[in-house]
């Protein structure tokens, strides 16, 4: 409900009411349940299938209004629209909320065209059915960015499809907490991969990477943004360092914006000597694992090249014989010096409509 957000990539947020229901493994350490078992005496009373969720005051759904007429200034001041990232603290396509609250939104959300609304759900599925109905659009409005949050492959194929059928101006994945790795595949190609006849006029080929493309006449619908980042909180698992590498690249080859939102708790506490750089410690074979063990690893924690935790001699020995080196080294060094710097970089894409 703050007015100015300290999440990266928006402006403020907005929580239209609060409450929610855990509905996959990025749930599990809920920052919103947690908040809301500590204003209610240790117990989350709005959270479960059922439980009641609690709209916010009419104070706080004016606050909106008041940006929108913001909006010269801030645009003057910045050269780009605000972004409200809504909600931070509830899911909009919750099916418990109760379908007037929704609607009520729309209506705010129609009342403030001056400012971008990014709508992020773990219900992706429930979008074009709760778009119509009484005092709903029938379709999302033109200030809405729609994303979903994906943290393994699973929910990637799951969800993504799901997320490239509703129409919006833009769509976008936020990967965080990331739980594994997740190849995105053509999900951010424009380009349908349709095989194209081949460079020697010798048979079909399939079409190259972006900007070029087999130029059919209907190109698919595409993602527009990736926002990734690591867990945060007591119990926050480690995001392996080859996981945001690889979205990085995915998304750099296909041209769409990348931002690294954080790294979480998780991150190495070894620098270069030269330079003071963080480096990521690798135990490339389990000799070097015999050999380096004592010095690098010091109550941080190893994952092999899938990300899974090795704990003892044993689990190492098991690595060897399934080729599951190299191993990385990581430190629960906490969230504020993990910071968001990816192998020397910032990543701050943002999609193009934005600006
Ligand atoms: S969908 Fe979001 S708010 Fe709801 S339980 Fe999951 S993490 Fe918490």
């Amino acid at each position: 409900m703050s007015e100015k957000s300290k999440i990266e990539w928006t402006d403020h947020t907005f929580n239209p009411w609060e409450g929610c229901q855990k509905v996959g493994p990025g749930c599990d350490h809920c920052y919103a349940e947690t908040r809301n078992a500590r204003f209610a005496g240790g117990q989350a009373v709005n959270w479960g299938p059922g439980a009641p969720r609690r709209r916010t005051s009419a104070t706080n759904w004016r606050k909106p209004l008041a940006w929108n007429a913001n909006h010269d200034a801030f645009f003057a001041e910045h050269g780009r629209r605000q972004r409200v990232f809504c909600a931070s603290l509830a899911d909009v396509f919750d099916n418990t909320v109760d379908p007037a609250w929704r609607a009520d939104l729309f209506d705010l959300i129609m009342a403030t065209p001056n400012l971008d609304w990014l709508l992020l759900t773990k219900r992706i599925g429930n979008v074009p059915g709760m778009l119509v109905g009484p005092g709903m659009p029938g379709r999302l409005p033109s200030n809405v960015w729609l994303g979903a949050t994906i943290c393994n492959q699973e929910e990637a194929d799951r969800d993504i499809p799901k997320l490239l059928a509703v129409p919006a101006r833009v769509r976008f994945l936020s990967m965080e907490p990331l739980l594994g790795p997740v190849d995105l595949g053509r999900h951010l190609w424009k380009c349908c991969g349709a095989m194209i006849p081949g460079n020697q006029g010798d048979g079909w080929m399939q079409p190259p990477d972006p900007p070029e493309c087999c130029q059919c006449p209907e190109p698919r619908e595409q993602l527009h943004w990736v926002i990734v980042g690591g867990e945060s909180g007591a119990s926050a698992r480690p995001m392996h360092p080859d996981w945001a590498r690889s979205l990085r690249d995915q998304c750099a080859a296909a041209g769409v914006p990348f931002l690294h939102k954080q790294w979480g708790e998780w991150h190495t506490a070894a620098t270069v000597a030269s330079t003071g750089e963080p480096v990521f410690r690798q135990l490339d074979s389990f000799q070097q694992w015999v050999n380096k063990a004592q010095t690098w690893i010091h109550g941080g924690i190893c994952l092999d090249r899938h990300g899974r935790e090795l704990k003892n001699g044993g689990d190492f020995m098991q690595a060897r014989d399934n080729d599951d080196f190299p191993v990385t080294i990581m430190h629960k060094v906490g969230k504020k010096a993990a910071g968001r710097v990816l192998d020397g970089v910032q990543h701050d894409g943002f999609p193009r409509s934005a600006t």
